[in-house]
């Protein structure tokens, strides 16, 4: 499948069905001599106070290893998270097993369980045993990006997991799908998950999230096109470059797609900072995740395997080296990320869980399956955060009530989740649900969003 020719299709299409209503919302707003935003779109004018002086990012590192973390840190080599937890707090976040990333970032997103928030893992099995990759239109909380938005604060959500189709939020959201190949990744991921089902058949499919543009709205296409084509963000040097050890074809290839993904995430986020200022800022970065499972043996400690499954030791340098260097990486993009953070704003970095190595099989691999391997990094710095302390326990569910109340908005009764105790924060009163914030999704309209449009029209005078 030749991914730029399907790119260029899609984001023909999302600009033919993204100018909804919001984008009459846009012109009716503009030809009022409303307040443009920079990109020239119009905010939508019913921003409440917040309470909060600050902005949020939050930045999830998938996979990234809570002992090899600090490791590095300790040798000096995360140079960027050593200094953001000397300016703040550390800890670890905690999942509730099993620890499939598409649960837990889903649980961060909502401050649900996933019982309660519909995800429950890659693959979900449609009535005839078709498997079909999670898409957005299964979750059935509303996520953080929903509750913000509809307060009338400015969102960015970039790559975060099964956030295809994209929703119409108030800011921009890049799916987890646009990063190019990913789309085909996931689907290999979920079918090889599918196998492992009873009465499931076939190869995964996209079913209502196929053909839907990346990016809503259409309009910030082309700079997440420019984001594709960007100059790289950091210094370090990609660790699959050299074609001498890491020859073209198979694994290599998908080592290099993966790193080229983060850089993409990384280049979007930064776009949509420049261009939005995001009250609210999710970004997903899944490259540490993807290369521990191929490289992790070899920064394990290699007495745990068995002598007779062990690499040689060439290959092990190589691929500890690549680890290392791809860690550094992910700390620079952080850094990049993070330079337009002041101290009354709250950054957090974090991971769904670590890894750990499974020896059972005829090579070792780096898996994420038990206890072991359960508690992820968590790296907080801000207004609120607790200087100084390092045994945070963050549970995924606490996240959203947590990020709600520091951005002066109710978390809700029907979260799974609480204020962590150790934010220090003013806790608003909770709500009983957000779940009855109608959600659209790119490329459709539903009657309920419109109605709910027509109605902010009316309050703000454009429409009679
Ligand atoms: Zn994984």
């Amino acid at each position: 499948m030749n991914e730029s020719s399907t790119w260029t299709e899609r984001s023909r299409r999302s600009i033919a069905l993204g100018m909804g209503l919001l984008g009459l919302l846009v012109v009716l707003a503009c030809s009022e001599g409303g307040e443009g935003h920079s990109t020239g779109e119009a905010q939508p004018g019913r921003r409440v106070a917040s309470a909060a002086p600050g902005r949020v990012l939050v930045i999830g590192v998938d996979g990234a290893s809570l002992r090899f973390t600090k490791q590095l840190m300790d040798r000096g080599r995360l140079p960027v998270l050593t200094k953001m937890m000397q300016q703040g707090a550390s800890g670890v976040s905690r999942p509730q097993g099993p620890l499939l990333s598409p649960r837990i970032w889903t649980s961060v997103a909502t401050g649900k369980l996933p019982r309660n928030h519909g995800i429950e893992g890659w693959v979900r099995v449609g009535d005839d045993g078709t498997p079909y990759l999670y898409s957005s239109r299964d979750r059935r909380a509303r996520a953080l990006w929903n509750i913000a938005g509809a307060a009338g604060m400015r969102v960015g959500v970039v790559n975060w997991l099964m956030t295809h189709p994209p929703e119409v939020v108030n800011g921009v959201i890049v799916s987890d799908h646009a990063a190019e190949g990913m789309e085909g990744d996931k689907l290999d991921m979920a079918s090889q998950f599918a196998r492992n089902m009873k009465g499931v058949t076939g190869q995964a499919q996209l079913g209502e999230a196929a053909d839907v543009a990346y990016v809503a709205p259409a309009s910030f296409e082309e700079r997440v096109a420019a984001a594709r084509n960007a100059a790289p963000l950091t210094e370090i040097e990609n660790p699959f470059a050299d074609r001498e050890v890491w020859p073209d074809g198979g694994l290599n290839d998908f080592f290099r797609r993966v790193q080229a993904n983060d850089e993409f995430a990384a280049g979007v986020a930064l776009e949509i900072e420049a261009q939005e200022r995001p009250d609210l800022m999710l970004v997903y970065l899944p490259g540490i995740d993807r290369l521990s499972h191929f490289l992790w043996v070899s920064v394990e400690d290699q007495s745990i395997i068995p002598e007779e499954k062990r690499w040689p030791q060439h290959v092990i340098d190589t691929q500890s080296k690549a680890l290392t260097t791809y860690y550094e990486y992910v700390d620079a993009l952080i850094g990049r990320l993070t330079e337009s953070r002041g101290p009354d704003d709250l950054v957090i970095v974090m991971s769904d869980h670590s890894f750990e190595t499974d020896v059972s099989g005829s090579h070792p691999r780096g898996v994420h399956d038990s206890a072991a391997a359960r508690d992820g990094i968590l790296i907080v710095k801000g207004r609120g955060v607790p200087q100084g302390r390092r045994d945070l326990v963050f549970r995924m569910i606490d996240m959203a009530p947590t990020l709600l109340s520091w951005l002066g908005l109710a978390p809700a009764r029907d979260m799974d989740g609480r204020v962590a105790h150790w934010m220090q924060v003013d806790q608003p009163e909770a709500v009983a649900s957000y779940d009855d914030i109608p959600i659209e999704y790119l490329g459709e309209s539903s009657p309920e969003v419109d109605s709910r449009i027509i109605e902010n029209l009316k309050e703000l005078g454009y429409v009679e």
